[in-house]
């Protein structure tokens, strides 16, 4: 029992019964990387980028992302996801009286097409120098025809796995038909949960309904978890309600198959995860959207 004990507090993410559940780390660069994760869920690359006013150029981001892709053996890159809250002032975008529903994420590829194929471009080529396997997701997607024009783009750079974020609840809405364009979805639940409940995600005074708790938005996770499972493609969670020990369980029991966190919550996490059976999660889960 003791050395299961510490396989548990070491080794990859399981249920008591041993059904898996990735626990991913989320980083905004190479020095973010902690041991003890399953790799990397959510790497954050505008964090690179905050307070640029020019551009980076095609070589300092092969730099950058090489350095991610040579300490870790699998790595889920998000593209820029500048706006709201990050805003990147190399991008020279305009002023917005509602920057939360505006030119955000994936959308400020209607605007400047040239950032997304650099950046595609310079993860693919640190790809290639690593030896890796370039798995890409896009932030804010919100309808199946944005899933697809970013994945043809994607894969004609020679991204090997392309994914969605699953932000928006029109994107949770139609998971079914953004998995048959992506190889998998990551459910953001800090922004999910914004949208969902029409409060800004930064305001203390609508906390209860920000809640990852509130059965809508679990319900737009189970959504997304069992379309998943019917087309046989990782659905993960990679919101900061992955990195609560408390709704890890009822994640896993929701059906998503990895949870993206800080490096600090990863103990914790597995513990949780340890200490119950698929069915007790599951278990969890009815009761939560009950
Ligand atoms: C999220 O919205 O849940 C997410 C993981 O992305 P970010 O917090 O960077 O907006
Ligand atoms: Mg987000």
């Amino acid at each position: 029992a003791e050395r299961a004990r510490l396989a548990a507090s070491t080794g990859p993410g399981r249920t008591a019964d041993g059904h898996p559940v990735k626990l991913l780390l989320n980083i905004g660069s190479a020095k973010d990387l902690r041991p003890g994760a399953e790799g990397v869920g959510l790497f954050r690359t505008e964090f690179l980028f905050l307070d640029r006013t020019r551009a980076p150029s095609f070589e300092e981001q092969v730099s950058a992302y090489t350095e991610v892709f040579e300490q870790a053996e699998s790595v889920i890159v998000r593209t820029l996801d500048a706006g709201t809250d990050k805003p990147l002032p190399f991008l020279g975008l305009p002023e917005e009286a509602n920057p939360a529903l505006g030119v955000r994420g994936l959308r400020v590829d209607r605007l400047l097409p040239r950032v997304l194929d650099t950046q595609l471009d310079a993860i693919a080529a640190a790809a290639r120098a690593t030896g890796r396997e370039a798995w890409v997701m896009a932030p804010m997607v919100t309808t199946v025809e944005e899933a697809a024009a970013f994945a043809r783009r994607a894969r004609a750079m020679g991204i090997a796995k392309v994914g969605a974020m699953v932000e928006v609840p029109a994107a949770a809405l139609r998971a079914g038909q953004l998995l048959r364009e992506v190889d998998f979805l990551s459910i953001g639940t800090n922004d999910l949960a914004q949208y969902t409940f029409a409060a800004d995600r930064q305001h203390s005074a609508l906390a209860d309904l920000l809640d990852p708790r509130q059965p809508a938005l679990l319900e737009l996770i189970a959504l997304c978890a069992e379309a998943g499972r019917q087309a046989g493609k990782p659905v993960g969670v990679c919101g900061e309600a992955a990195g609560d020990p408390q709704l890890a369980p009822l994640l896993a029991g929701l059906g998503v198959t990895s949870l993206s966190m800080a490096p600090i919550c990863v103990p914790a996490v597995r513990d949780a995860l340890a200490a119950l059976t698929l069915e007790e999660c599951r278990q969890r889960a009815r009761a939560a959207l009950a």
